[in-house]
């Protein structure tokens, strides 16, 4: 099963993003802030994309994207925010307005082409 690393510290929408992927046959590794998502995808090896908040405690998103990319430049990752896009190269932004379920769809047929 393919495994998705989700940072959002509103529980709320990370509940709502979960389900999303979920349905569409993730695995996902939830976290509350971008520290403990950088700390969980030091350890899981097997996470095939991040999806990820902008604002968030402890470390946000932009932090989080800069971290990942000096160890990995490849994994896909998509920042979904309710912030303005921080325009950041090598990362998809989806706004929070699209909801959950276009992210769950990005992913699911970026992993259907590289099949
Ligand atoms: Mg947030």
């Amino acid at each position: 099963m393919k495994t998705i690393l989700l940072a959002e510290d509103t529980e709320e929408l990370r509940e709502l993003m979960e389900n999303a992927l979920t349905n569409e046959g993730f695995k996902v590794i939830a976290a509350k802030n971008g520290m403990e998502a950088l700390r969980l995808f030091k350890a899981f090896p097997e996470i095939m994309a991040v999806v990820t908040d902008l604002e968030m405690p402890m470390m946000n998103g932009i932090q989080l994207v800069k971290e990942i990319r000096d160890m990995d430049t490849l994994t896909p990752i998509i920042m979904w925010s309710g912030a303005d896009d921080p325009k950041i190269s090598g990362i998809n932004f989806l706004p929070k307005s699209v909801g959950s379920k276009p992210v769950a769809k990005i992913l699911a047929n970026l992993f259907k082409e590289a099949a």
